[in-house]
Protein backbone atom coordinates (compact mmCIF):
# COMPACT_ATOMS: atom_id res chain seq x y z
CA UNK A 1 0.00 0.00 0.00
CA UNK A 2 2.99 2.39 0.41
CA UNK A 3 3.73 2.25 -2.71
CA UNK A 4 -0.20 4.03 -3.79
CA UNK A 5 -0.35 7.62 -5.30
CA UNK A 6 -2.16 9.28 -2.80
CA UNK A 7 -2.72 12.54 -4.70
CA UNK A 8 -3.33 13.54 -8.11
CA UNK A 9 -2.43 17.15 -9.20
CA UNK A 10 -4.38 18.34 -12.09
CA UNK A 11 -2.65 21.83 -13.33
CA UNK A 12 -5.71 23.84 -15.50
CA UNK A 13 -8.81 24.74 -14.89
CA UNK A 14 -10.38 24.46 -18.03
CA UNK A 15 -12.86 22.13 -19.72
CA UNK A 16 -10.46 19.60 -19.46
CA UNK A 17 -9.02 20.08 -16.24
CA UNK A 18 -12.41 20.15 -14.60
CA UNK A 19 -13.67 16.80 -16.63
CA UNK A 20 -10.83 15.11 -15.56
CA UNK A 21 -11.29 16.24 -11.83
CA UNK A 22 -14.99 15.70 -12.07
CA UNK A 23 -14.22 12.10 -13.37
CA UNK A 24 -11.28 10.69 -10.97
CA UNK A 25 -12.95 12.10 -8.18
CA UNK A 26 -16.40 10.13 -8.77
CA UNK A 27 -14.71 7.01 -10.44
CA UNK A 28 -11.03 6.81 -8.09
CA UNK A 29 -12.82 6.72 -5.05
CA UNK A 30 -16.30 5.53 -5.58
CA UNK A 31 -15.72 2.12 -3.68
CA UNK A 32 -12.66 3.02 -1.85
CA UNK A 33 -13.84 5.89 0.96
CA UNK A 34 -11.64 4.69 3.70
CA UNK A 35 -8.60 5.35 1.72
CA UNK A 36 -9.27 8.04 -0.96
CA UNK A 37 -6.78 9.19 -3.11
CA UNK A 38 -6.70 13.10 -2.95
CA UNK A 39 -7.52 15.10 -6.11
CA UNK A 40 -6.14 18.58 -6.49
CA UNK A 41 -6.28 21.45 -9.40
CA UNK A 42 -4.27 24.16 -9.51
CA UNK A 43 -5.71 27.17 -12.03
CA UNK A 44 -3.87 30.20 -12.85
CA UNK A 45 -6.08 33.16 -11.71
CA UNK A 46 -4.36 35.07 -14.36
CA UNK A 47 -4.39 32.90 -17.65
CA UNK A 48 -7.81 32.66 -19.19
CA UNK A 49 -9.56 29.05 -20.43
CA UNK A 50 -9.55 29.00 -24.30
CA UNK A 51 -13.26 30.16 -24.10
CA UNK A 52 -14.82 28.08 -27.10
CA UNK A 53 -15.16 24.49 -27.67
CA UNK A 54 -19.13 24.39 -27.51
CA UNK A 55 -20.46 21.05 -29.64
CA UNK A 56 -19.88 18.04 -28.88
CA UNK A 57 -20.43 14.25 -29.98
CA UNK A 58 -23.30 11.79 -28.91
CA UNK A 59 -21.10 9.77 -26.34
CA UNK A 60 -21.53 13.38 -24.31
CA UNK A 61 -25.16 11.61 -22.37
CA UNK A 62 -23.13 8.64 -21.37
CA UNK A 63 -20.54 10.78 -19.98
CA UNK A 64 -22.57 13.38 -17.91
CA UNK A 65 -24.68 10.29 -17.09
CA UNK A 66 -21.80 8.04 -15.41
CA UNK A 67 -20.49 11.63 -13.15
CA UNK A 68 -24.06 11.36 -12.13
CA UNK A 69 -25.03 14.65 -13.04
CA UNK A 70 -28.54 15.96 -13.72
CA UNK A 71 -29.60 16.77 -17.35
CA UNK A 72 -31.77 19.27 -16.02
CA UNK A 73 -29.62 20.86 -14.15
CA UNK A 74 -27.23 20.73 -16.78
CA UNK A 75 -30.10 22.40 -19.56
CA UNK A 76 -29.88 25.07 -17.31
CA UNK A 77 -26.78 25.89 -15.90
CA UNK A 78 -25.03 25.80 -19.53
CA UNK A 79 -27.85 26.90 -21.72
CA UNK A 80 -27.29 23.71 -23.72
CA UNK A 81 -29.01 22.63 -26.89
CA UNK A 82 -29.34 19.54 -28.80
CA UNK A 83 -27.36 18.60 -31.63
CA UNK A 84 -28.38 15.62 -33.77
CA UNK A 85 -25.66 16.00 -36.30
CA UNK A 86 -23.56 18.51 -38.68
CA UNK A 87 -25.16 19.92 -41.94
CA UNK A 88 -21.93 20.71 -43.95
CA UNK A 89 -22.59 23.20 -46.80
CA UNK A 90 -20.67 24.79 -49.81
CA UNK A 91 -17.78 22.05 -48.72
CA UNK A 92 -18.31 20.42 -52.77
CA UNK A 93 -19.99 21.91 -55.81
CA UNK A 94 -22.60 20.17 -58.48
CA UNK A 95 -21.84 20.13 -61.88
CA UNK A 96 -22.89 23.57 -62.44
CA UNK A 97 -20.20 24.75 -59.72
CA UNK A 98 -23.48 25.29 -56.76
CA UNK A 99 -22.92 24.69 -53.15
CA UNK A 100 -24.02 21.49 -52.11
CA UNK A 101 -25.08 20.47 -48.52
CA UNK A 102 -25.23 17.14 -46.31
CA UNK A 103 -25.91 16.13 -43.19
CA UNK A 104 -23.73 14.01 -40.93
CA UNK A 105 -26.10 12.47 -38.31
CA UNK A 106 -25.71 11.09 -35.14
CA UNK A 107 -28.20 8.69 -35.38
CA UNK A 108 -28.47 5.00 -35.03
CA UNK A 109 -28.61 3.32 -38.58
CA UNK A 110 -32.17 2.10 -39.33
CA UNK A 111 -31.74 0.29 -42.21
CA UNK A 112 -30.30 -2.96 -42.46
CA UNK A 113 -30.63 -5.33 -45.22
CA UNK A 114 -29.75 -8.76 -44.22
CA UNK A 115 -26.15 -9.57 -44.78
CA UNK A 116 -25.63 -6.90 -47.08
CA UNK A 117 -24.69 -3.36 -46.91
CA UNK A 118 -27.34 -1.07 -47.61
CA UNK A 119 -25.10 1.64 -49.17
CA UNK A 120 -24.50 -0.90 -52.31
CA UNK A 121 -28.23 -0.73 -52.99
CA UNK A 122 -28.18 2.96 -52.61
CA UNK A 123 -25.40 3.09 -55.00
CA UNK A 124 -27.01 1.31 -57.78
CA UNK A 125 -30.89 2.88 -57.24
CA UNK A 126 -30.70 6.04 -55.58
CA UNK A 127 -32.82 7.45 -52.90
CA UNK A 128 -36.38 7.38 -53.44
CA UNK A 129 -38.78 10.37 -53.31
CA UNK A 130 -35.85 12.97 -53.68
CA UNK A 131 -33.48 11.67 -50.61
CA UNK A 132 -30.45 12.73 -52.59
CA UNK A 133 -28.03 11.53 -49.66
CA UNK A 134 -27.52 8.14 -47.96
CA UNK A 135 -28.22 9.54 -44.13
CA UNK A 136 -32.13 10.04 -45.37
CA UNK A 137 -31.87 6.23 -46.09
CA UNK A 138 -30.31 4.90 -43.29
CA UNK A 139 -31.27 7.24 -40.23
CA UNK A 140 -33.97 9.69 -39.18
CA UNK A 141 -31.38 12.69 -38.39
CA UNK A 142 -32.11 14.61 -41.66
CA UNK A 143 -35.67 14.70 -41.69
CA UNK A 144 -35.69 15.44 -37.61
CA UNK A 145 -33.21 18.30 -38.38
CA UNK A 146 -35.08 19.83 -41.27
CA UNK A 147 -38.25 20.15 -39.18
CA UNK A 148 -36.35 21.20 -36.05
CA UNK A 149 -37.10 18.31 -33.87
CA UNK A 150 -36.49 17.73 -30.68
CA UNK A 151 -35.13 13.94 -30.21
CA UNK A 152 -36.83 12.89 -26.69
CA UNK A 153 -40.47 13.27 -26.23
CA UNK A 154 -41.88 16.03 -23.55
CA UNK A 155 -42.32 13.58 -20.96
CA UNK A 156 -39.21 11.88 -21.42
CA UNK A 157 -37.12 12.36 -18.44
CA UNK A 158 -33.24 13.15 -18.29
CA UNK A 159 -30.91 10.83 -20.63
CA UNK A 160 -34.09 9.00 -22.22
CA UNK A 161 -34.27 9.49 -25.98
CA UNK A 162 -35.85 8.32 -29.04
CA UNK A 163 -33.07 9.28 -31.13
CA UNK A 164 -28.90 9.91 -30.44
CA UNK A 165 -28.27 13.05 -29.47
CA UNK A 166 -25.25 15.03 -28.37
CA UNK A 167 -25.61 18.87 -26.93
CA UNK A 168 -24.07 22.43 -28.12
CA UNK A 169 -23.29 24.09 -24.17
CA UNK A 170 -21.61 27.04 -23.16
CA UNK A 171 -17.79 26.28 -22.99
CA UNK A 172 -17.04 28.32 -19.75
CA UNK A 173 -20.35 27.66 -17.73
CA UNK A 174 -19.73 24.36 -18.49
CA UNK A 175 -15.91 24.46 -17.20
CA UNK A 176 -18.02 26.43 -13.87
CA UNK A 177 -20.74 23.72 -13.41
CA UNK A 178 -18.14 20.77 -13.36
CA UNK A 179 -15.89 23.32 -11.05
CA UNK A 180 -18.80 23.47 -8.63
CA UNK A 181 -19.61 19.85 -9.14
CA UNK A 182 -16.45 18.37 -8.18
CA UNK A 183 -15.14 21.20 -5.06
CA UNK A 184 -18.35 19.66 -3.68
CA UNK A 185 -17.74 16.25 -4.51
CA UNK A 186 -13.65 16.80 -2.70
CA UNK A 187 -11.79 18.39 -5.46
CA UNK A 188 -9.18 20.96 -3.47
CA UNK A 189 -8.79 23.83 -5.25
CA UNK A 190 -5.88 25.76 -5.67
CA UNK A 191 -5.94 29.34 -7.78
CA UNK A 192 -2.28 30.09 -8.09
CA UNK A 193 0.14 29.97 -11.40
CA UNK A 194 2.59 27.28 -11.52
CA UNK A 195 6.22 29.32 -12.25
CA UNK A 196 9.06 26.74 -11.76
CA UNK A 197 8.68 22.91 -12.10
CA UNK A 198 10.84 20.49 -9.75
CA UNK A 199 12.54 17.18 -11.18
CA UNK A 200 13.91 14.59 -9.41
CA UNK A 201 17.02 12.58 -10.51
CA UNK A 202 15.36 10.28 -13.37
CA UNK A 203 13.24 13.61 -14.27
CA UNK A 204 10.33 12.90 -12.48
CA UNK A 205 8.37 15.48 -11.61
CA UNK A 206 8.70 16.28 -7.78
CA UNK A 207 7.03 19.62 -6.89
CA UNK A 208 5.23 22.40 -8.11
CA UNK A 209 6.37 26.03 -7.60
CA UNK A 210 3.04 27.68 -7.28
CA UNK A 211 3.16 32.07 -7.46
CA UNK A 212 1.51 32.56 -3.99
CA UNK A 213 1.83 29.65 -2.17
CA UNK A 214 5.44 28.13 -3.15
CA UNK A 215 6.63 24.23 -3.22
CA UNK A 216 4.19 21.99 -3.39
CA UNK A 217 5.11 18.23 -3.97
CA UNK A 218 3.51 16.17 -6.41
CA UNK A 219 3.22 12.55 -7.23
CA UNK A 220 1.37 12.40 -10.37
CA UNK A 221 0.58 15.50 -12.80
CA UNK A 222 -1.73 15.82 -14.99
CA UNK A 223 -1.00 19.00 -17.23
CA UNK A 224 -4.51 20.82 -18.49
CA UNK A 225 -2.62 23.57 -19.54
CA UNK A 226 -4.15 23.99 -22.85
CA UNK A 227 -2.18 24.95 -25.90
CA UNK A 228 1.16 26.08 -23.86
CA UNK A 229 1.82 22.74 -22.68
CA UNK A 230 3.70 24.29 -19.42
CA UNK A 231 4.73 20.75 -18.01
CA UNK A 232 4.48 18.12 -20.88
CA UNK A 233 5.95 20.29 -23.77
CA UNK A 234 8.13 23.18 -21.86
CA UNK A 235 9.73 21.06 -18.55
CA UNK A 236 9.64 17.48 -20.23
CA UNK A 237 10.37 18.49 -23.94
CA UNK A 238 8.22 15.90 -25.56
CA UNK A 239 8.37 16.23 -28.77
CA UNK A 240 5.32 17.93 -30.82
CA UNK A 241 4.41 16.30 -33.90
CA UNK A 242 2.60 18.87 -36.18
CA UNK A 243 -0.10 18.25 -38.29
CA UNK A 244 0.49 20.97 -40.45
CA UNK A 245 1.15 18.48 -43.81
CA UNK A 246 -2.10 17.07 -43.79
CA UNK A 247 -4.44 19.83 -42.78
CA UNK A 248 -4.16 23.84 -43.64
CA UNK A 249 -6.65 25.71 -40.93
CA UNK A 250 -4.41 27.27 -37.73
CA UNK A 251 -6.04 30.04 -36.49
CA UNK A 252 -9.56 31.26 -36.03
CA UNK A 253 -12.49 34.56 -35.53
CA UNK A 254 -14.52 33.79 -32.74
CA UNK A 255 -17.82 35.77 -31.37
CA UNK A 256 -20.99 35.31 -30.31
CA UNK A 257 -24.59 36.78 -31.79
CA UNK A 258 -27.83 36.86 -30.63
CA UNK A 259 -30.47 34.42 -32.09
CA UNK A 260 -33.06 36.27 -34.50
CA UNK A 261 -35.35 34.12 -33.54
CA UNK A 262 -34.54 31.85 -31.01
CA UNK A 263 -37.88 29.43 -31.97
CA UNK A 264 -36.07 28.68 -34.73
CA UNK A 265 -33.01 27.21 -32.84
CA UNK A 266 -31.91 24.41 -35.23
CA UNK A 267 -30.61 20.67 -33.36
CA UNK A 268 -27.88 20.43 -35.36
CA UNK A 269 -24.10 22.28 -36.02
CA UNK A 270 -23.85 24.18 -39.14
CA UNK A 271 -20.38 24.52 -40.83
CA UNK A 272 -20.36 26.03 -44.33
CA UNK A 273 -16.92 26.27 -45.93
CA UNK A 274 -16.21 29.55 -47.38
CA UNK A 275 -12.90 30.76 -48.84
CA UNK A 276 -10.25 29.81 -46.92
CA UNK A 277 -11.82 27.37 -44.33
CA UNK A 278 -15.28 26.63 -42.43
CA UNK A 279 -17.31 28.62 -39.96
CA UNK A 280 -18.89 26.71 -37.42
CA UNK A 281 -22.76 27.87 -36.10
CA UNK A 282 -23.47 26.78 -32.91
CA UNK A 283 -26.68 27.47 -31.37
CA UNK A 284 -27.25 27.91 -27.38
CA UNK A 285 -30.32 28.10 -25.59
CA UNK A 286 -29.44 32.20 -24.82
CA UNK A 287 -27.02 32.76 -28.28
CA UNK A 288 -25.30 31.69 -31.31
CA UNK A 289 -21.59 30.78 -31.23
CA UNK A 290 -20.00 31.20 -34.65
CA UNK A 291 -16.22 31.28 -35.57
CA UNK A 292 -14.56 31.53 -38.78
CA UNK A 293 -11.38 28.50 -38.93
CA UNK A 294 -8.87 29.77 -41.60
CA UNK A 295 -5.55 29.15 -43.36
CA UNK A 296 -3.10 31.73 -42.24
CA UNK A 297 -1.37 30.84 -45.62
CA UNK A 298 -4.28 32.27 -47.56
CA UNK A 299 -5.79 34.93 -45.39
CA UNK A 300 -4.33 37.97 -42.38
CA UNK A 301 -6.74 37.99 -40.13
CA UNK A 302 -8.18 41.18 -41.28
CA UNK A 303 -8.98 39.75 -44.50
CA UNK A 304 -10.72 36.57 -42.73
CA UNK A 305 -12.32 39.23 -40.41
CA UNK A 306 -13.70 41.07 -43.66
CA UNK A 307 -15.02 37.41 -45.10
CA UNK A 308 -16.09 36.04 -42.00
CA UNK A 309 -18.39 39.50 -41.18
CA UNK A 310 -19.85 39.90 -44.58
CA UNK A 311 -20.69 36.33 -44.64
CA UNK A 312 -22.85 36.88 -41.73
CA UNK A 313 -24.23 40.00 -42.62
CA UNK A 314 -26.92 41.76 -40.81
CA UNK A 315 -26.87 39.51 -37.98
CA UNK A 316 -23.34 41.26 -36.70
CA UNK A 317 -23.51 45.11 -36.62
CA UNK A 318 -20.86 46.11 -34.58
CA UNK A 319 -19.06 42.59 -33.92
CA UNK A 320 -15.36 42.24 -33.18
CA UNK A 321 -14.30 38.63 -33.53
CA UNK A 322 -11.27 37.94 -31.56
CA UNK A 323 -8.19 35.71 -33.05
CA UNK A 324 -7.49 32.51 -31.80
CA UNK A 325 -4.48 30.83 -32.96
CA UNK A 326 -4.31 27.33 -33.42
CA UNK A 327 -2.05 24.72 -32.58
CA UNK A 328 -2.86 21.59 -34.79
CA UNK A 329 -1.13 18.10 -33.91
CA UNK A 330 -0.19 15.72 -30.98
CA UNK A 331 2.35 15.15 -28.50
CA UNK A 332 4.42 12.55 -29.40
CA UNK A 333 4.10 11.19 -26.11
CA UNK A 334 0.63 12.32 -24.17
CA UNK A 335 2.02 10.46 -20.79
CA UNK A 336 5.91 11.16 -20.10
CA UNK A 337 7.13 9.65 -16.87
CA UNK A 338 4.96 11.19 -13.94
CA UNK A 339 2.78 13.83 -16.54
CA UNK A 340 0.19 13.09 -18.22
CA UNK A 341 -1.29 15.53 -20.81
CA UNK A 342 -4.72 15.85 -21.44
CA UNK A 343 -6.77 18.50 -23.50
CA UNK A 344 -5.05 21.13 -25.94
CA UNK A 345 -1.71 20.27 -24.09
CA UNK A 346 -2.07 16.39 -25.75
CA UNK A 347 -2.86 17.60 -28.82
CA UNK A 348 -5.93 19.17 -31.11
CA UNK A 349 -6.52 18.30 -34.54
CA UNK A 350 -9.08 21.04 -35.38
CA UNK A 351 -12.89 21.89 -34.02
CA UNK A 352 -14.54 20.09 -38.09
CA UNK A 353 -16.25 17.34 -36.07
CA UNK A 354 -16.01 18.42 -32.54
CA UNK A 355 -13.93 16.09 -31.18
CA UNK A 356 -12.02 17.68 -28.86
CA UNK A 357 -14.14 17.09 -25.53
CA UNK A 358 -14.85 13.42 -26.47
CA UNK A 359 -11.21 12.88 -27.23
CA UNK A 360 -10.30 14.67 -22.78
CA UNK A 361 -13.23 11.93 -21.92
CA UNK A 362 -11.29 8.89 -23.71
CA UNK A 363 -7.96 10.18 -22.08
CA UNK A 364 -9.35 10.17 -18.92
CA UNK A 365 -11.10 7.13 -19.03
CA UNK A 366 -7.92 5.41 -20.00
CA UNK A 367 -5.81 7.00 -17.17
CA UNK A 368 -8.17 5.15 -14.89
CA UNK A 369 -7.77 2.10 -16.60
CA UNK A 370 -4.11 2.25 -16.38
CA UNK A 371 -3.90 3.88 -13.36
CA UNK A 372 -0.18 3.80 -12.12
CA UNK A 373 1.43 2.86 -8.60
CA UNK A 374 4.44 5.12 -7.94
CA UNK A 375 6.97 2.87 -9.69
CA UNK A 376 5.13 3.44 -12.48
CA UNK A 377 5.79 0.58 -14.26
CA UNK A 378 6.71 1.90 -18.33
CA UNK A 379 4.43 -0.47 -19.83
CA UNK A 380 1.33 1.53 -18.88
CA UNK A 381 2.65 4.73 -20.61
CA UNK A 382 3.26 3.34 -23.47
CA UNK A 383 -0.35 1.16 -23.76
CA UNK A 384 -2.00 4.82 -22.77
CA UNK A 385 0.54 6.35 -25.52
CA UNK A 386 0.00 4.17 -28.00
CA UNK A 387 -3.62 3.89 -27.36
CA UNK A 388 -3.85 7.53 -27.34
CA UNK A 389 -2.02 8.24 -30.71
CA UNK A 390 -4.05 5.56 -32.46
CA UNK A 391 -7.17 7.82 -31.26
CA UNK A 392 -6.18 10.83 -32.39
CA UNK A 393 -5.02 9.46 -36.10
CA UNK A 394 -7.94 7.67 -36.57
CA UNK A 395 -9.34 10.90 -35.98
CA UNK A 396 -7.28 13.54 -37.94
CA UNK A 397 -7.79 10.56 -41.08
CA UNK A 398 -11.53 11.28 -41.14
CA UNK A 399 -10.76 15.09 -40.63
CA UNK A 400 -9.15 14.89 -43.84
CA UNK A 401 -11.51 12.65 -45.80
CA UNK A 402 -13.82 16.12 -45.80
CA UNK A 403 -10.72 18.09 -47.32
CA UNK A 404 -9.10 15.98 -49.42
CA UNK A 405 -12.53 14.95 -51.26
CA UNK A 406 -13.67 18.21 -52.00
CA UNK A 407 -13.96 19.44 -55.86
CA UNK A 408 -13.76 23.08 -55.10
CA UNK A 409 -12.51 24.91 -58.74
CA UNK A 410 -13.16 28.25 -56.92
CA UNK A 411 -10.59 29.46 -54.30
CA UNK A 412 -6.41 28.29 -54.43
CA UNK A 413 -7.27 27.52 -50.76
CA UNK A 414 -9.72 24.32 -51.95
CA UNK A 415 -7.72 23.17 -54.75
CA UNK A 416 -4.40 23.28 -51.80
CA UNK A 417 -6.18 21.17 -49.66
CA UNK A 418 -7.39 18.75 -52.72
CA UNK A 419 -4.27 18.56 -54.72
CA UNK A 420 -1.20 18.92 -52.21
CA UNK A 421 -1.38 18.22 -48.49
CA UNK A 422 0.27 15.10 -47.40
CA UNK A 423 -2.54 12.13 -47.19
CA UNK A 424 -1.44 9.39 -44.64
CA UNK A 425 -0.86 6.48 -45.72
CA UNK A 426 -3.98 5.03 -43.13
CA UNK A 427 -6.35 7.12 -45.16
CA UNK A 428 -4.65 6.48 -48.28
CA UNK A 429 -5.38 2.43 -48.21
CA UNK A 430 -9.12 3.36 -46.87
CA UNK A 431 -9.40 5.27 -50.55
CA UNK A 432 -7.71 2.90 -52.30
CA UNK A 433 -9.73 0.17 -51.28
CA UNK A 434 -12.95 2.09 -51.88
CA UNK A 435 -12.50 2.48 -55.42
CA UNK A 436 -13.44 -1.59 -55.20
CA UNK A 437 -15.27 -1.87 -51.60
CA UNK A 438 -17.42 0.08 -49.75
CA UNK A 439 -16.63 1.16 -46.30
CA UNK A 440 -17.24 -1.06 -43.49
CA UNK A 441 -16.68 -1.29 -39.83
CA UNK A 442 -14.17 -3.59 -39.35
CA UNK A 443 -11.98 -0.94 -41.17
CA UNK A 444 -12.31 0.88 -37.93
CA UNK A 445 -10.53 0.01 -35.12
CA UNK A 446 -9.47 2.37 -32.22
CA UNK A 447 -11.90 4.89 -32.50
CA UNK A 448 -16.08 3.65 -33.22
CA UNK A 449 -17.38 7.30 -33.10
CA UNK A 450 -16.89 7.63 -36.88
CA UNK A 451 -17.58 4.13 -38.40
CA UNK A 452 -18.14 2.77 -41.26
CA UNK A 453 -21.90 4.90 -41.84
CA UNK A 454 -19.76 8.32 -41.51
CA UNK A 455 -17.03 7.45 -44.24
CA UNK A 456 -20.18 6.36 -46.48
CA UNK A 457 -22.13 9.41 -45.77
CA UNK A 458 -18.99 11.69 -46.52
CA UNK A 459 -17.52 9.83 -49.45
CA UNK A 460 -21.67 9.45 -51.03
CA UNK A 461 -22.29 12.93 -50.26
CA UNK A 462 -19.12 14.33 -51.79
CA UNK A 463 -19.26 12.48 -55.11
CA UNK A 464 -16.44 10.50 -54.63
CA UNK A 465 -17.58 7.24 -55.17
CA UNK A 466 -19.55 8.22 -58.27
CA UNK A 467 -19.07 6.17 -61.58
CA UNK A 468 -17.27 3.41 -59.59
CA UNK A 469 -18.71 0.36 -60.42
CA UNK A 470 -18.77 -2.36 -56.91
CA UNK A 471 -18.41 -6.34 -57.71
CA UNK A 472 -20.67 -6.48 -54.64
CA UNK A 473 -24.10 -5.20 -56.49
CA UNK A 474 -24.37 -8.18 -58.72
CA UNK A 475 -26.04 -9.65 -55.58
CA UNK A 476 -28.36 -7.11 -54.78
CA UNK A 477 -32.37 -6.59 -55.92
CA UNK A 478 -33.59 -3.62 -56.27
CA UNK A 479 -37.29 -4.91 -54.96
CA UNK A 480 -35.53 -5.21 -51.81
CA UNK A 481 -34.28 -1.70 -51.98
CA UNK A 482 -37.82 -0.44 -52.84
CA UNK A 483 -39.28 -2.98 -49.57
CA UNK A 484 -37.44 -1.52 -47.59
CA UNK A 485 -37.42 1.93 -48.32
CA UNK A 486 -40.87 1.86 -48.21
CA UNK A 487 -40.81 0.61 -44.75
CA UNK A 488 -37.78 2.94 -43.72
CA UNK A 489 -40.17 6.11 -44.17
CA UNK A 490 -43.36 4.83 -42.78
CA UNK A 491 -40.88 4.07 -39.74
CA UNK A 492 -39.19 7.35 -39.82
CA UNK A 493 -42.84 9.69 -40.17
CA UNK A 494 -44.15 7.43 -37.09
CA UNK A 495 -41.28 7.33 -35.31
CA UNK A 496 -40.88 11.33 -35.46
CA UNK A 497 -44.54 12.44 -35.39
CA UNK A 498 -44.26 12.16 -31.64
CA UNK A 499 -41.05 14.35 -30.82
CA UNK A 500 -41.84 17.55 -30.37
CA UNK A 501 -40.23 21.12 -31.87
CA UNK A 502 -36.52 21.35 -30.10
CA UNK A 503 -37.71 24.83 -28.94
CA UNK A 504 -40.65 23.27 -27.03
CA UNK A 505 -38.57 20.42 -25.69
CA UNK A 506 -35.86 23.15 -24.35
CA UNK A 507 -38.51 25.35 -22.47
CA UNK A 508 -40.06 21.78 -21.02
CA UNK A 509 -36.63 20.81 -20.00
CA UNK A 510 -35.66 24.53 -18.13
CA UNK A 511 -38.69 24.64 -16.77
CA UNK A 512 -40.31 27.78 -18.77
CA UNK A 513 -43.40 26.29 -20.19
P1 LIG B 1 -7.74 25.79 -21.82
O1 LIG B 1 -9.19 26.09 -21.91
O2 LIG B 1 -6.80 26.67 -22.59
O3 LIG B 1 -7.36 25.83 -20.28
C1 LIG B 1 -6.01 25.93 -19.84
C2 LIG B 1 -6.00 26.13 -18.34
O4 LIG B 1 -4.65 26.06 -17.89
C3 LIG B 1 -6.56 27.46 -17.86
O5 LIG B 1 -7.36 27.26 -16.72
C4 LIG B 1 -5.31 28.25 -17.45
O6 LIG B 1 -5.58 29.19 -16.43
C5 LIG B 1 -4.44 27.11 -16.96
N1 LIG B 1 -3.01 27.43 -16.94
C6 LIG B 1 -2.22 27.75 -17.99
N2 LIG B 1 -0.95 27.99 -17.56
C7 LIG B 1 -0.95 27.79 -16.21
C8 LIG B 1 0.04 27.86 -15.19
N3 LIG B 1 1.31 28.20 -15.45
N4 LIG B 1 -0.34 27.62 -13.90
C9 LIG B 1 -1.62 27.26 -13.60
N5 LIG B 1 -2.58 27.16 -14.53
C10 LIG B 1 -2.26 27.43 -15.81
N6 LIG B 1 -13.83 21.12 -28.66
C11 LIG B 1 -14.97 20.45 -28.78
O7 LIG B 1 -15.14 19.37 -28.16
N7 LIG B 1 -15.98 20.95 -29.55
C12 LIG B 1 -15.84 22.08 -30.28
O8 LIG B 1 -16.78 22.49 -30.95
C13 LIG B 1 -14.60 22.76 -30.22
N8 LIG B 1 -14.41 23.90 -30.92
C14 LIG B 1 -13.18 24.52 -30.85
C15 LIG B 1 -12.93 25.65 -31.65
C16 LIG B 1 -11.67 26.24 -31.64
C17 LIG B 1 -11.40 27.42 -32.53
C18 LIG B 1 -10.67 25.74 -30.80
C19 LIG B 1 -9.31 26.37 -30.77
C20 LIG B 1 -10.91 24.65 -29.98
C21 LIG B 1 -12.16 24.02 -30.02
N9 LIG B 1 -12.42 22.89 -29.24
C22 LIG B 1 -13.60 22.23 -29.37
C23 LIG B 1 -11.44 22.40 -28.27
C24 LIG B 1 -11.83 22.85 -26.87
O9 LIG B 1 -11.90 24.25 -26.82
C25 LIG B 1 -10.82 22.36 -25.85
O10 LIG B 1 -10.53 21.00 -26.05
C26 LIG B 1 -11.36 22.48 -24.44
O11 LIG B 1 -11.82 23.78 -24.21
C27 LIG B 1 -10.31 22.13 -23.44
O12 LIG B 1 -9.32 23.11 -23.35
P2 LIG B 1 -8.21 22.93 -22.23
O13 LIG B 1 -8.89 22.80 -20.93
O14 LIG B 1 -7.29 21.85 -22.67
O15 LIG B 1 -7.38 24.29 -22.30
Amino acid sequence: MDNQINEVTIVGGGTAGWLTAAFLVRFMNLRNKDNPTKVTLIESPNVPTIGVGEATVPTMPALLKSLGISEKEFFIRCNASFKLGVRFTNWNHDDKGRATSFIHPFEAIRTQLGGQNPAYHFHKYGGPQGRKNLDDCMAFCGSAIRAKLGPKLLTHGDYESKLNYAYHLDAGKFAEFLREVSIERGVNHVLDDVEEVEQDERGFISALKLQRQGRRPVELVIDCTGFKGVIINKVLGVPFRDYSKYLLNNRALAVQIPHQDVRQIEPCTNSTALGAGWVWRVPLYNRIGTGYVFSSHFRTDDEAREEFLNHLGDEVKDADPRVIPIRIGRMERAWEKNCIAIGLSAGFIEPLESTAIYMIDNFVKLLLLNFPDKSFAPVLAKRFNETTEKMMQTIRDFIILHYCTNNREDSDYWRTAREEMVIPDSLKDLLEEYRHTLPINTDFDGVYLFNYFSYNVVLFAKGYLKDVQYPAERFIAREDWDKRMAEFIRYEQKELAGLPNHYELLRKIRGED
